[in-house]
């Protein structure tokens, strides 16, 4: 692959210089059910030997609604706090996007609200063909209800940069959906606990539901936790095509964990590759 000057630049934000090499077949990612993925991946070996640095959808009519969401459409908008705070599983997987959100603004189903100062429902376009998948909100992303807004965030956007998509308005194509397994941070940044995972994952599966990406890229071990159901770390299941009802999906380091360990970030950089080229055969290659 030929870099572009921009690729260049946000590679470099990655913290991965490029030495130019001939262009040679990537290792082969091997399908989590087995099968060995033997098609190329669209990088050179560079990146491999890469050195390391530093809208909402339309209302939808309410009759086409469930109850709930009727229900959540009748009320004030300016008024979530009097959304309903509890819903089971059933009820949010029969959500629309406008009553998914005003669910999870008004969700008190677990210690986590009552120190949020806003939820963080996820951004990006509702038909994004990729999906990104993050752990919980920090300080600045429980500030400005945004995901991925501090420091991990920035790194996030070179990555997603760096392979041609986008949080900004885009098509869907190019502007990806970021969301989290938690919507509201955990006290001092601390990890999820598995009872507000469990509280918190119908959001999410609805999310991934409503979206139907094309690929999803999960990162770290919270997401891999939420959507693989594996404890394995993610160094183990990194470097192959899983999938999620169908949906194929890449694990790689989160972000915050990359700012920690640059030394991984050329693995990230070769997970980056693997979901190009599957995202590729899936049709949903950024153009
Ligand atoms: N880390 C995450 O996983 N999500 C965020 O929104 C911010 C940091």
């Amino acid at each position: 692959m030929r870099w572009t000057e921009r690729q260049r630049a946000m590679l470099g934000e990655m913290g991965i210089r490029l030495f130019e090499a001939e262009p040679r077949l990537r290792d082969r990612g091997t399908i989590a059910n087995g099968e060995q993925d033997r098609s190329p991946l669209p990088t050179s070996e560079s990146a491999k030997e890469a050195a390391l640095g530093a809208p909402e959808a339309a209302a939808v009519r309410s009759a086409e609604r469930s109850p709930f969401a009727a229900r959540l459409q009748s009320m004030a908008p300016s008024a979530p706090a009097s959304a309903p705070e509890r819903l089971d599983a059933g009820e949010i997987a029969r959500l629309d996007w406008p009553a998914l959100r005003e669910a999870v603004a008004g969700c008190r189903a677990c210690r986590l609200c009552e120190g949020r100062t806003h939820t963080v429902f996820g951004v990006g376009h509702e038909q994004a063909h990729w999906m990104v998948v993050g752990e919980a909100p920090g300080e600045q992303e429980d500030l400005r209800g945004e995901p991925f807004v501090g420091k991990a965030g920035q790194l996030l956007d070179n990555m997603l940069a760096a392979i041609g998509l986008s949080r900004a308005a885009g098509p869907p194509e190019r502007q990806v959906f970021i969301a989290n397994t938690l919507k509201c941070r955990p006290p001092g940044n601390r990890n999820p606990q598995p009872d507000e995972l469990a509280q918190c994952e119908p959001f999410l599966m609805r999310q991934v539901a409503l979206l139907r990406p094309k690929i999803i890229l999960a990162m770290g071990r919270f997401a891999v936790q939420s959507l693989l159901r594996s404890s394995e770390p993610v160094g183990r299941l990194r470097g192959r095509v899983h999938r999620w009802q169908g949906v194929p999906l890449i694990v790689t380091y989160h972000p915050a964990y990359l700012l920690r360990s640059p030394e991984d970030k050329a693995r990230a950089w070769d997970d980056l590759c693997l979901a190009l080229e599957v995202a590729a055969q899936a049709g949903a290659a950024p153009t």
